[in-house]
């Protein structure tokens, strides 16, 4: 059973691996974006980080959606009320639990999927983080490994890819051939569960 304390160090070990790759998302949002994904992401979980510790919410969900909530008030960007979208709508997903279940925890992840799905309107192959977090979410059921290896493959199919929303869509065709900056961050959000896990 996942508790609080496991929510609190997948969020730590996500802002540790953005703090990480901050300067790759950056260079890879350079091409195709506007060079900020990383410095926007790392303002956003460091944040996380010290809302979690100032805040200490003792369950899964309440988790979640301060750190979602955290996400959108602090990232300028298209990837602030996404990644916070995602996050809220996963925790709200959870309920007041104090344990979860893996299970339930792949189920409210979809749920959360689900709702960046609706409010970016972005499908799978349109070039953004969900082509990273569909995938992750399918494996989920079976491990957190085999959904961090889902997250990356996802991630790097990106690169042949047009993409269709955000700021890289604006180049048409010339967003051809390089890794989506939002993809590669969602695979480390993912490969953070892991890391959680003490896997
Ligand atoms: P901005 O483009 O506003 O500077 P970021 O650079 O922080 O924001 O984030 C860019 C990433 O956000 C993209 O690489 C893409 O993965 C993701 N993204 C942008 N628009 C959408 C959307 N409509 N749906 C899903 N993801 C999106
Ligand atoms: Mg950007
Ligand atoms: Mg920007």
């Amino acid at each position: 059973m996942l508790d609080a304390d496991f929510f609190r160090r997948w969020m730590t070990a996500t802002a540790a691996l953005v703090d990480r790759e901050a300067d790759r998302l950056t260079a890879l949002d350079s091409p195709i974006g506007d060079a900020d994904h990383g410095s926007n992401l790392q303002r956003g979980f460091t944040a996380v980080t010290a809302t979690l510790e100032k805040e200490a919410p003792d369950t899964p969900g309440s988790v979640l959606t301060l750190a979602g909530r955290q996400l959108i008030s602090t990232v300028g960007g298209a990837s602030g009320p996404l990644y916070g979208t995602l996050l809220r709508r996963t925790g709200k997903a959870l309920g007041d639990a104090t344990e979860v279940s893996p299970e339930q925890l792949a189920e409210a992840l979809r749920t959360g999927v689900d709702a960046v799905r609706t409010l970016g309107g972005a499908q799978p192959g349109d070039k953004t983080m969900i082509d990273a977090l569909v995938p992750a979410v399918d494996a989920l059921g079976d491990s957190f490994a085999a959904a961090r290896a889902a997250a990356k493959e996802g991630a790097e199919a990106t690169t042949p890819m047009q993409a269709r929303k955000g700021r890289a869509s604006y180049l048409g065709e010339r967003s051809i051939g390089h890794q989506d900056p939002g993809a590669t961050s969602a695979a480390l959000l993912v490969a953070a569960l892991e890391e959680a896990a003490g896997e």
